[in-house]
């Protein structure tokens, strides 16, 4: 375990989404020691975002990696840290929080704010982890490229769903928007974008196997829900955007969490633990939007201050 036992920052935020590079810029801004500790790469969720048209002040819409390094370098301009780390382990209890990551490294400081994010789900079927990265995705903007002019399938009915089957509209043969209901539950705004003669809905249907061929994806079985009648289609890629899972297993036995493992954390972002916030999609609440997001980073911050004055 590598140690720095003489460093306690002010305030360590966990994650480096829209909450996360918000609660550091606002944070840093007041005179803070700030500290973001980030798993992977910076954004969350927004990274893999190819055009976000709903975040103010960016009226012809912005890509998620921009917006990503926007929020950074502003949170870095007033003198917010930013390392790798994947926090494993907490004590929270004392004046002065431990936190220590993957590889041993602990970190000090007198408030913390989480802002893990969320995952995307997965559908549970039995070879999508094996078909994971030959044919199977999670992210349509990283991976759609690999499917120029070949046949997918987006899974869900989403804002998610439809956005990604929406942007893999202009650069695949055909798309197949598979939703397990008769009607979406995206937004309106995307119905004009669905309409594509390249782009199929199919309702009230559930995909029951994803089928290999030659150790990639081959097709799909698909089952309507309303029918029972079962039918397969060819595709080359699967897009599964079926929600998310909130990243919050690692705090599990120590804050307070509701059944589907969202922070308990009302709109002051206060977690059971004085000193400890949980800011945006982690957290129980209504609305999940990059725009939600940065403004329980700012609440999250405000309440940093209060704690540490
Ligand atoms: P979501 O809104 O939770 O939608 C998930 C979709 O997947 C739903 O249609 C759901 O069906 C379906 N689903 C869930 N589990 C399934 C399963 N096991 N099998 C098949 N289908 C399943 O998730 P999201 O689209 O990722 O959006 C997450 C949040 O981010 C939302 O708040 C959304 O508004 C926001 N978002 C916003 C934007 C934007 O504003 N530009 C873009 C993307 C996401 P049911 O409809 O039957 O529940």
């Amino acid at each position: 375990m590598s140690e720095n036992m003489e460093k306690v920052y002010d305030v360590i935020v966990v994650g480096s989404g829209p909450a996360g590079l918000t609660a550091a810029l606002y944070c840093a801004r007041a005179g803070y020691e700030t500290l973001v500790l980030e798993k992977y790469i910076p954004g969350g969720q927004m990274v893999t975002s190819n055009e976000i048209e709903n975040y103010p002040g960016f009226p012809e819409a912005v890509d998620g990696f921009t917006l990503t390094m926007n929020m950074k370098k502003q949170a870095e301009r007033f003198g917010a840290k930013q390392t790798y780390g994947n926090v494993t382990a907490l004590r929270l209890d004392g004046d002065v929080k431990i936190l220590e990551t993957e590889d041993g490294t602990v970190y000090r400081a007198k408030s913390v704010v989480l802002a893990p994010g969320a995952a995307p789900r997965t559908l549970g079927l039995l070879n999508e982890d094996a078909l994971r990265g030959k044919g199977v995705s999670y992210c349509a903007t990283c991976d759609g490229a690999f499917y120029k002019d070949k046949t997918v399938a987006v899974i869900g009915g989403g804002d998610t769903a439809a956005g990604d089957a929406a942007f893999l509209s202009a650069m695949c043969k055909k798309v197949y928007l598979i939703h397990r209901r008769d009607r979406l539950r995206a937004s309106k705004s995307y119905e004009k974008k669905l309409d594509k003669p390249n782009i199929e809905i199919v309702f009230d249907t559930v995909t029951d196997e994803i089928l290999e061929k030659d150790g990639k994806v081959g097709g799909l079985r698909l089952r309507n829900v309303k029918t029972d009648e079962v039918c397969e289609i060819e595709v080359n890629g699967v897009f599964v955007a079926v929600g998310n899972v909130p990243a919050t297993d690692f705090v599990r036995d120590i804050l307070d969490l509701d059944e589907n493992g969202y922070f308990m954390a009302g709109e002051s972002t206060k977690t059971n633990v004085p000193g400890v916030f949980a800011a945006g999609d982690c957290r129980k609440k209504t609305l999940r939007q990059i725009v939600t997001a940065a403004a329980d980073g700012a609440v999250a911050a405000h309440g940093v201050e209060e704690y540490l004055s």
